[in-house]
Formats: C-alpha cells, structure tokens, sequence
C-alpha cells in the first residue's frame, strides 16, 4: 500500500470552494458551514483540532478542521469508504483581529485521494440553470439568506433541486470572482500610477 511515489497518485484541489472573505460569527457556525460546503464536495469535515484559551474564547483561540481521510492508514478499517490515507487538507479557524467574526485560512486545499462524483481535479459543478443562478446572484447581492434564496426558488418552482449548499457554493465563486476583478484593478491602479 505504498502511495508516495506512485506517480498516478491522485490529487484534488479543493482549495477555491473553502476560501471565504466572509467573517462567520461563531466557530459552531464555521463549523456547519464547512460541513455544508464538504457535504456539497464528498468531503467529511472533522474537527482535528480546538484550542481555547482557559475556556474561554479569546484572542488565542483557533480551531483547525481537516478532512476525515486524514491520520494515518488504518488496514483494521474494513469500509474502503472511510479508510484514512493521511489526507493533508487542512483548514485553520481564528478570530478576526478587529474581533467581528471568525476567519477562514485553508492551509492546505489538496486532497491525496479522489471525491465521489468528482472530475478529478475540477470540483463539482452545481447543476443550475442561468436563470437560477441569476436570481441567486441577484439575491445573494441583497443579503437574502441562503435558506430564504432556497425557498424563493421553491416557490417559483416547486420541483427545484437547489438547496442551501449550492447557493453557498455560488455565493463563494462570488465572493472569489469580486476578489479577483478587486485584485485586477489593484493592479491597473498600480500600472496607473
Ligand atoms: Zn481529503
């Protein structure tokens, strides 16, 4: 069972759906949203670590979630599903600075095995429509929670498949897409000057 150095070793960069600008108000809340957005991705969050500082939260805090493949190879396993490979995904959790929320650092985005349902190396589209995808967009920008945006869309169509982890999901390609037009004109201000 040796995996270094096997050259088809299969890598997945996970590392664009984890990054977040948003500043999550609670480590329970950060914590149902990673799982939200593992959940969307055939990833299980697990919690490999939580530091409070004497028991209460403070500036010390962080909490480091990674993906339940980590940890060592465990051949006792007997479900190929669950089975470990030292996965090194890894996010870490800390407090703002300003002290508003909670931030979101992925350490490390990449997975040493493969997802279910996944093209490797591309994750998972959501299967929404343009006209979907613009009311979420649209919402989205207005602030309308990810549960309202879901219960919108079932009210203009009761068979609607999107659910709360799809309009996360959009909702952080949105935040990504702004933080690179942001970058773009950083870098034409710079060349400006
Ligand atoms: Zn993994």
């Amino acid at each position: 069972m040796a995996y270094l150095g096997d050259t088809s070793q299969i890598l997945v960069d996970t590392t664009y759906v984890f990054t977040t600008d948003q500043k999550i108000a609670t480590p329970d809340d950060v914590l149902t949203w990673a799982r939200d957005v593992g959940d969307a991705n055939k990833i299980g969050i697990i919690i490999t670590r939580s530091d409070k500082e004497n028991g209460i939260r403070g500036r010390n805090d962080k909490l480091i979630l990674g993906c339940d493949k980590g940890g060592k190879y465990d051949s006792s396993e007997s479900s190929t599903a669950s089975k470990k490979c030292n996965c090194p995904f890894k996010i870490r959790v800390a407090p703002s600075t300003d002290g508003s929320g909670w931030n979101v650092q992925v350490i490390h985005g990449v997975h040493n095995h493969g997802l279910p349902d996944q093209y490797h190396g591309h994750p998972r589209k959501a299967h929404l429509t343009a006209d979907v995808n613009k009311r979420v967009e649209d919402l989205t920008k207005s602030h309308v929670a990810p549960r309202h945006i879901v219960l919108d869309l079932k009210d203009q169509n009761p068979e609607s498949v999107v659910d709360a982890k799809h309009v996360y999901r959009k909702r952080h390609m949105m935040q990504k897409e702004e933080r690179d037009s942001r970058t773009e004109l950083q870098t034409l201000a710079v060349v400006v000057r």
